[in-house]
């Protein structure tokens, strides 16, 4: 892109964390004036400690960095190839972790607010943005994370509706489709209501309510204890503690379904399945939102008919967030329909964690950069992990009979997403047939090389040809 610009083309971005750091730097890197509007250290959340921008709040990993295999090592690889900040510090202040990318924290904060702070389009303003941005900027990324102070939360609430906007983020299990046991599952809508309905296994014992009392919950922070469980979404634990016959009478009714197999004998409770997104690769268990530690809900939730050898593709938590319905509120380039100056990114918009948080910083930041220019920038396919992600929060969730309200849930990045191989492999490169575990190997590189060819044609396609205009 040319480096003539108007005060006009100022973008603001409100919120230096992983997602307002990236965008930051991308639309700077196109050449255009940024002011990135950050509250600390006047202000701090409940979780920041520091007054560096893109603070690590909680672990110091960027998880796996292998791009052949794993759809987050993926996901680093693209946003490597689009000149990611993020990424370069990263990769900068890398420590041992194995295979995955582990950062000094202070280091990585230190050389994003040093990059940022250096950079001669870019003005750090320390401020609250406290309520909607001021209607002269016309060109605006909110990316102020799960922890938006109350007063933008609340002006936010306001112009879109009050139930679209999420204070306690309750998240239920997620499940690949192809490791559900289909001998012991089966297709049905409650009451066989027409609509994309699914159901699981067909009973529940009382073991199943003992498993589910025993396990070990993650404790709450001081901060969480104080934020009310949102009606209708109570952990299934609590749930299981009212009394030993709740979830039959709640998330595990049976009433309205009957077992194929069996359709004399009424289930004594069920659990269900629902399709998580528009490709049916990934299945969400209904009502189990859950504070089980991680290897406590693999270990319970293996114990159900037909999980036996259930893979999550995300597994259950409840804490604090604030985030966006964003297939229903964002147009597909992260702008909020109501009010189209404004575009959201990071956590907010629905996604889940460090790495995904910064990469929809990336393409909004892209997105607000051509706006400037007023130019369009095509979508990153959908076969790569930064296409499929921003896929699934601009439209990939879909909504069934059963969906109830609200049903939308931050995701981390995974190859459930992605749309599948039209040639799925099935040999190996000398010949020989692929077995059991190997497909799922062959078919996750397959996904991956695909990805990385996809990026690399959008790259010259649309950004070399935008630079270049
Ligand atoms: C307690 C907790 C623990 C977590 N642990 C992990 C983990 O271990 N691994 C992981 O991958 N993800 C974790 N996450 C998720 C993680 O926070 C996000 O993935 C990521 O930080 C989100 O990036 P973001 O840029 O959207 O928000 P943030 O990184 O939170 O950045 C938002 C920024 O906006 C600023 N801000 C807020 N309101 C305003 C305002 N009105 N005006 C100006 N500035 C404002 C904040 O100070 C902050 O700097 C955790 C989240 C929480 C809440």
């Amino acid at each position: 892109m040319t480096a003539q610009r108007s005060p006009t083309e100022t973008v603001h971005v409100i919120g230096a964390g992983l997602a307002g750091s990236e965008a930051a730097w991308q639309i700077a890197s196109a050449g255009i004036a940024v002011v990135l509007h950050e509250m600390r250290p006047h202000r701090m959340t409940e979780a920041h400690r520091t007054e560096g921008l893109a603070e690590l709040v909680c672990s110091n990993s960027f998880r796996s960095d292998d791009a052949a295999n794993n759809a987050v090592g993926l996901l680093h690889a693209e946003m490597r190839r689009l000149g990611s900040l993020i990424m370069r510090a990263a990769d900068a202040n890398q420590v041992p972790a194995g295979g995955a990318l582990a950062v000094d924290r202070d280091g990585f904060s230190a050389a994003v607010t040093k990059a940022l702070g250096d950079h001669p389009l870019i003005e750090i303003d320390r401020a609250e943005i406290a309520g909607l941005p001021p209607a002269e900027w016309d060109n605006v990324i909110v990316a102020t994370g799960p922890l938006t102070s109350a007063p933008l939360a609340d002006a936010v609430r306001q112009l879109t509706d009050e139930n679209a906007l999420a204070f306690f983020d309750a998240i239920a299990p997620i499940v690949h489709k192809e490791s559900i046991d289909m001998s012991v599952a089966w297709f049905q809508s409650r009451y066989d209501k027409v609509g994309p309905g699914g159901s699981g296994a067909d009973y529940i014992n009382d073991a199943f309510v003992d498993a589910l009392l025993a396990g070990e919950k993650v404790d709450f922070k001081d901060w969480e204890t104080s934020t009310p469980y949102f009606d209708g979404c109570l952990p299934v634990e609590v749930m299981a503690e009212r009394g030993r016959e709740t979830l039959r009478h709640g998330p595990m009714k049976p009433v309205g379904l009957t077992n194929p197999r069996d359709p004399t004998v009424k289930p004594y409770a069920i659990v269900q399945l629902r399709q998580d997104n528009k490709l049916g690769t990934l299945y969400n268990i209904v009502g189990f939102q859950t504070k089980l530690k991680h290897g406590a809900q693999q270990r319970v939730f293996r114990t159900i008919p037909g999980l036996e050898h259930a893979e999550f593709a995300r597994l259950g938590g409840l804490h604090r967030n604030t985030f966006l319905n964003s297939p229903k509120l964002l147009d597909q380039q992260l702008r909020l329909r109501a009010q189209p100056r404004l575009r959201f990114a990071g956590q907010m918009t629905g996604c889940e964690g460090y790495v995904e948080s910064a990469s929809i910083g990336l393409i909004a930041g892209l997105y607000a950069a051509a706006n400037a220019r007023a130019q369009q920038l095509a979508p990153p396919p959908s076969t790569t992990a930064l296409g499929s992600l921003l896929g699934h929060i601009t439209g990939g969730h879909i909504e069934t009979v059963d969906a109830g309200p609200r049903s939308f849930q931050p995701m981390n990045i995974n190859f459930g997403l992605f749309p599948p191989l039209a040639t799925p492999p099935t040999k190996k490169p000398d010949g020989t047939r692929l077995r059991g575990n190997e497909k799922t190997v062959a078919k996750k590189q397959a996904m991956s090389a695909r990805a990385l060819a996809d990026i690399d044609r959008w790259i010259a396609d649309h950004l070399r040809v935008a630079a270049a205009a």
